[in-house]
């Protein structure tokens, strides 16, 4: 009988990229989103992070061998590199480890298996929520199955009357209500991860946008270890761009007399949309914000938040109810568990065919902005179709 050899696998090369590389690859090409997966990963503590207006990056906090080098990576330590969903060839490995394959250029949006439109039945986090109010439903819902014992989330710090965003652990149902709803500056909710094992909680959500959704596949594929193995689910939200906390002063005080103190809500679409405390309404015009795009956002490829187990937006036609993209067996579990326990209200996503048709526009756009100097993948598109022949 014929012996078959199997060849053997193809060993991945050695790992050896360490802070240099990430300073000089992503921190300061403008490829880092401050989505802050380093600097949370980091075994030694020496990464830093400002999460204040103009601030938003990772920086190194000491100074042996200057800003752009590490004496841990120059030992042989590279969780940062690991951690970071910017770096290299991070959207083919997030892929193939939560897909198993890595998503063709036709895929846009990323891989998924559903699309839906979802609204919290409970009239209460329906209210709270920004649009259907699915994302505090799964926290809520994921909470009390067991799934999850707590979230990484976004708070408004004070009494919330500053607008500033700030990443905390919602970990009761109260927290979970108070923290639901969207503010458009940046919250690096990953930054919650030492608070909660600090606080014993060990099955974490990840709520965040897109940048922030691809750190946990990252963190798992490339072996990151022990800071990545909490994060257990993960929640998407799609995004474009995310603006710097000076927006409030320099442009919605200064030429629309609009204070944040007496804002009550504000949502995008199609129009920065801003509700005040004495019922007023106003809408300031998306050009006009373009100024204060967090510099982050300015090469980010990804809209559809392609890595989530579940991404959420709130384009389209149906004001209330939440886009939902189900990309993971997991999240296509908790979607269709909850859908049956009456928790959540669903219907097709092709009731809306106008809001997955500009999920893909969006998703193109934002693809066109990956630097042609980097990695290829990112900046895929599908192909055109021929033009008709005339
Ligand atoms: C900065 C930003 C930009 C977005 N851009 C778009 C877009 O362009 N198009 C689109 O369709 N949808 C966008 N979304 C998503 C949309 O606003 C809703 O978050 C989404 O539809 C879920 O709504 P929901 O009612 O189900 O969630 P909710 O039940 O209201 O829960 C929202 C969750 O988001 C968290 N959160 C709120 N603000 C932030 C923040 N700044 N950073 C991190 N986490 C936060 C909250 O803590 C809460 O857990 C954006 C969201 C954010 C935060
Ligand atoms: S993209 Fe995120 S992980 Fe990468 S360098 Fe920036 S903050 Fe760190
Ligand atoms: S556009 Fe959104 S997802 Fe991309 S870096 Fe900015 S905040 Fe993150």
């Amino acid at each position: 009988m014929a012996v078959i050899e199997e060849s053997p696998a193809p060993k991945r090369e050695r790992w050896v990229a360490q802070w240099k590389e990430l300073f000089d690859e992503v921190v300061t090409t403008g490829l880092c989103t401050g989505c802050a997966g380093c600097v949370v990963s980091c075994p030694h503590d020496v990464l830093g992070y400002d999460h204040e207006s103009g601030g938003y990056k990772p920086f190194h906090l000491e100074d042996e061998l200057g800003p752009g080098d590490c004496v841990h990576g120059q030992k042989g330590c590279t969780t940062c590199t690991r951690a970071c969903p910017r770096f290299r060839l991070w959207e083919e490995e997030a892929d193939d480890h939560l897909f198993a394959r890595q998503r063709t250029q036709e895929e846009v949006s990323g891989i998924y298996s559903d699309i839906l439109l979802t609204r919290a039945t409970d009239t209460n986090v329906h209210e709270h929520g920004q649009d259907g109010g699915l994302v505090s439903a799964i926290l809520l819902w994921a909470k009390q199955e067991g799934y999850i014992d707590a979230a990484l989330v976004s708070y408004l710090e004070g009494d919330g009357s500053t607008w500033k965003a700030k990443p905390g652990v919602a970990a009761t149902d109260e927290e979970i209500i108070a923290t639901a709803g969207s503010r458009y500056t940046y919250s690096a909710n990953t930054l919650a991860l030492d608070e909660a094992i600090e606080r014993g909680f060990s099955k974490l959500a990840l709520v965040g946008m897109s940048c922030q959704s691809s750190v946990p596949p990252v963190m798992w594929t490339r072996k990151v270890g022990k800071i990545s193995k909490p994060i257990v689910f993960n929640i998407g939200l799609l995004c474009s761009k995310t603006f710097d906390d000076a927006i409030f002063e320099e442009l919605f005080e200064a030429k629309y007399g609009l204070r944040k103190q007496d804002m009550v809500k504000m949502n995008i679409k199609g129009v920065f949309q801003i509700w005040m405390r004495d019922g007023s309404y106003h809408e300031v015009p998306l050009k006009e914000c373009h100024a204060w795009t967090r510099e982050g956002c300015t090469h980010c490829p990804d809209f559809a938040a392609e890595h989530a187990d579940i991404s959420t937006g709130g384009i389209g036609a149906f004001n209330d109810w939440t886009l939902t993209i189900v990309r993971t067996d997991l999240g296509r579990e908790i979607i269709g568990r909850m859908a049956k326990a009456g928790v959540i209200q669903t219907r097709p996503g092709d009731d809306d065919p106008g809001a997955i048709a500009l999920l893909h526009k969006l998703a193109a756009k934002s693809r066109k902005r990956w630097p042609e100097t980097a990695v290829p993948k990112p900046r895929l598109l599908p192909t055109p179709a021929p033009k008709p022949a005339s």
